[in-house]
Parts: C-alpha cells; sequence; structure tokens
C-alpha cells in the first residue's frame, strides 16, 4: 500500500510544472496599485508565489519568461458571449475557442445555450478542446418557450440536472412565469440573468434579486433612455441597483449597431473580421440591414440613448453598483476576443478609470463566478496576460499583449500568431477584400 502511495506522489510531483515570469511588474487587481519588478511562480495552473525579483535563484526545471519592463495582468471574462450553434462547423467552433485565448480572454460566460455547448463545455475541461473556462446559460426562458409557471418550473429544474451554470431570461414572460422561474432557481442554487421582460419590469426585476441584467435592458424603459434623462433619476436607479446587489453587463459597443449609428462598412473593412468564416459575416448583414436597422430613421434618438446609458453606467460605477464586462460576440459584427479591445475603450468614454474598467473584466469576474480567478495573487488560477504596457495607465495597453496563460499553460506571442494565423486562413473564411469588390462593382 505505502509503495503505491509512493508511487502516486512521485509521479505527482514528475507531472508539475513550474514557471517563472521574471522581473515582471505585476497588476494584482487586488487595488490600484502594480508591483515592480517581482518573481511570479506559477506551479500547475496556480499562481504560488509573487516576490520581488532579488534572487537569481529559481527553481531547478522551471521554464522561466524573462519580463523585464513589462506587465502581467489577469486574463480577461467575457461575461456576455455567445458560442456557435450545432448547425454550425465543429471548425467555427475551434475558431472562436481560439479566437478568444489568443486575445487573452480566459472565461467566457456564453448567454444562451443550446445542446452543443455541455458537450464543449466538458471537452475544453478534459483538454480535447483548447480554450476559456466557459460558464453556460441555458437555452432562454422566454415568451416562446414557456408555457405557464409550472412548465416555468419544469424548465428550471431540467436545466439544472442537464449541467447549466444558469437560467437566461428572456423577453416574453410573464410575470407569474418569472416568479416562478426565480423562485426554484434560488431553491435550487440556480444562476439567473438576462433581459427584463417587459410585463416583469425593472423595478419588480430588482426585487426579485435577478442577478444579472444585460445590455442595461429595462432601464430604457424604465428611465427614457430616448430623451436626456434628468442626472437625479439616474443616479436613484443606480442606488437602487445596488441596494438589490443586481449586476449589469452593459454591452457598450454593440450597441453602434443595434441603434444603426455605424455604419456596416466600417466594420466590414476591420481586418479582424477575416478571422471568421463568411457565412457568418453574410448573416450579420442580412441581419442588420434586413431586421435590426430596416425603416430605422432618427440618428438622432440613438445618439441621446447612447449618452444616456454612459451617464448611467457611470452612475452605476460611481454608486458602486455591481459591472461585469462583456461585448455580447459573436452578435452583430463583434468578432470574438478582439471584440474586447473596442468594449475596454467604450467604457472608459463613459467615464470610468481604466481600473475600474479592468476590474469589471478581471476580479469581478471571479466575484461572480465565486471562483478564485481575476487577480494575480498567491493561490489564484493563474490565467495571465502579458502585456508590453501598463493597462492602468491606457486600457488600450491590454492589446499589446506579449503572451497568455490559461490554466498555467503558457502561449508565447509566437504560438499565438501561429494560431491566429491558422484561423484567418481557414477555407470558407470572410475577406475583407469581398467587400472592397462589391463597393467597386456597385
Ligand atoms: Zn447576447
Amino acid at each position: 500500500m505505502l509503495c503505491i502511495l509512493e508511487f502516486a506522489h512521485q509521479h505527482a510531483e514528475a507531472g508539475s510544472k513550474t514557471v517563472v515570469f521574471a522581473h515582471v511588474n505585476v497588476v494584482p487587481m487586488d487595488g490600484d496599485r502594480i508591483l515592480t519588478d517581482q518573481d511570479v511562480t506559477v506551479v500547475d495552473d496556480r499562481i504560488s508565489s509573487i516576490e520581488p525579483a532579488a534572487s537569481p535563484i529559481v527553481p531547478k526545471d522551471a521554464q522561466v519568461i524573462e519580463a523585464t519592463g513589462r506587465f502581467l495582468m489577469p486574463g480577461l471574462g467575457e461575461m456576455h458571449a455567445h458560442l456557435p450553434e450545432p448547425s454550425d462547423p465543429q471548425e467555427y467552433m475551434r475558431a472562436t475557442l481560439a479566437l478568444y485565448v489568443a486575445n487573452g480572454v480566459t472565461t467566457v460566460r456564453c448567454m444562451r445555450g443550446f445542446p452543443n455547448h455541455l458537450a464543449t463545455k466538458r471537452d475544453v475541461i478534459s483538454g480535447k478542446l483548447l480554450g476559456p473556462f466557459l460558464f453556460l446559460a441555458g437555452p432562454g426562458l422566454g415568451g416562446d418557450s414557456v408555457k405557464s409557471p409550472e412548465d416555468g418550473v419544469k424548465q428550471v429544474l431540467q436545466q439544472k440536472s442537464e449541467g447549466w451554470d444558469m437560467i437566461k431570461i428572456f423577453p416574453g414572460l410573464k410575470r407569474a412565469e418569472y416568479d416562478a422561474i426565480m423562485t426554484t432557481a434560488r431553491r435550487i442554487g440556480m444562476r439567473t440573468g438576462g433581459h427584463v421582460p417587459t410585463e416583469v419590469g425593472l423595478e419588480h426585476a430588482l426585487q426579485t434579486g435577478q442577478e444579472t441584467i444585460e445590455h442595461l435592458d429595462g432601464y430604457w424603459e424604465a428611465l427614457h433612455f430616448e430623451k436626456p434623462v434628468p442626472e437625479a433619476g439616474l443616479r436613484e436607479m443606480a442606488v437602487k441597483t445596488r441596494e438589490a446587489g443586481v449586476w449589469n453587463t452593459p454591452t457598450m459597443t454593440i450597441v453602434r449597431f443595434t441603434l444603426c449609428m455605424e455604419p456596416i462598412q466600417s466594420a466590414l473593412a476591420k481586418k479582424e473580421m477575416e478571422y471568421l468564416p463568411k457565412f457568418q459575416v453574410d448573416r450579420w448583414v442580412k441581419l442588420s440591414e434586413e431586421v435590426v436597422c430596416k425603416g430605422h430613421s432618427d440618428p438622432n434618438v440613438s445618439r441621446i440613448v447612447q449618452q444616456n446609458r454612459e451617464r448611467f453606467l457611470k452612475e452605476l460605477n460611481d454608486a458602486g453598483a455591481e459591472i461585469l464586462f462583456g461585448t455580447d460576440s459573436p452578435n452583430l459584427f463583434e468578432v470574438p476576443g478582439f471584440s474586447v479591445y473596442e468594449e475596454l475603450i467604450a467604457m472608459r468614454h463613459a467615464g470610468l478609470s481604466p481600473y475600474d474598467v479592468l476590474l469589471s473584466a478581471t476580479r469581478k469576474v471571479g466575484q461572480y463566478l465565486h471562483k478564485n480567478v481575476g487577480t494575480v495573487t498567491v493561490g489564484a488560477q493563474a490565467d495571465l496576460i502579458l502585456l508590453d504596457g501598463n493597462p492602468v495607465e491606457d486600457v488600450a495597453n491590454v492589446r499589446k499583449q506579449s503572451g497568455v496563460m490559461l490554466r498555467g499553460r503558457w502561449f508565447p506571442l509566437s504560438e499565438l500568431q501561429r494560431m491566429l494565423k491558422a484561423i484567418h486562413d481557414l477555407p470558407g473564411n470572410y475577406q475583407a477584400s469581398y467587400h472592397q469588390k462589391a463597393e467597386a462593382g456597385s
């Protein structure tokens, strides 16, 4: 018996892996501070020590990453995202997950469940698929899918037994159905989030304790975002939101396209579109032209709505209400992974400090998930981004990545670039030149 245990112990030792980031500036995100010139040691998938880089002695067999002058921040959470559906090619799923990783996104909350997502999560955990940690909302519960309060209860129980992490609230639910769903979800420890159905209304959603509200949904109707909203009204609602303990995922950038404020040509010309299959880009163009922006005629109203959203996000932050970072990719021209850079800047534009913006994508992600991710501190999961610039000085520096660590596995820039090139060169991908040709021909 002793012999077997001994062997198991040795085996574990042989399998453990140590990586040291040498002479790195740490962005711990446990406070608005930088720890300069540190050695950060990662053993397996955990940060095991953070020490001033004084001693040249590193553990034998450790991989040393020379990081003088660079900044080590936590990996990002993309907390309102989507994943390809069962009818999409599996290659698109693989590429989507890799695009997240290649841009430093180490956690993804998928906001609408399809049957293939549960297997995808299992494959990521087992290592069969390379991808961020997945937190999965089940199929949306809304007016189209829920027939009665009893049916709502049944579906919550079923989603729990199937292994989904949270209930996604969709528009169209009646108040009795909503209440039954929320009560059951709370009783069995199922998380909740999503839209605010019209019949439920924002005040009731806040009172009921829906855990997250997406896109500032419900606030538009409650505060009348289509007209300039007096500051006192915004502040009062922000305080109510904090008191209710409800989180918001504001998804600031996608609104340019959902409110038809930006011509789709500018999105189509973006280099990162070429990482997507052409069918995905075509879907967006069709959705935008034939549904979302069809007959949309008042850009002034859109501008006022967006200004109110920005002002309200600032009020939420000032009031101490919880904010989660998310872009809604891959929805309307938001490319998985790449969309985070514009969202960081959009939140800055609303007046949040760089530190507060980063907080929503790092430490707050861990707090929301009840998981030790989102900080660079001893004991935290080793989801990390190595940057060439200080992100707390300028969130645009989050794009200057020289490597990503995913659950202790190190991807240097060369490997990230190889991954990206492989995705870029997939047959059937969109090419920006299609668009230019179409323009020239018209
Ligand atoms: Zn969404």
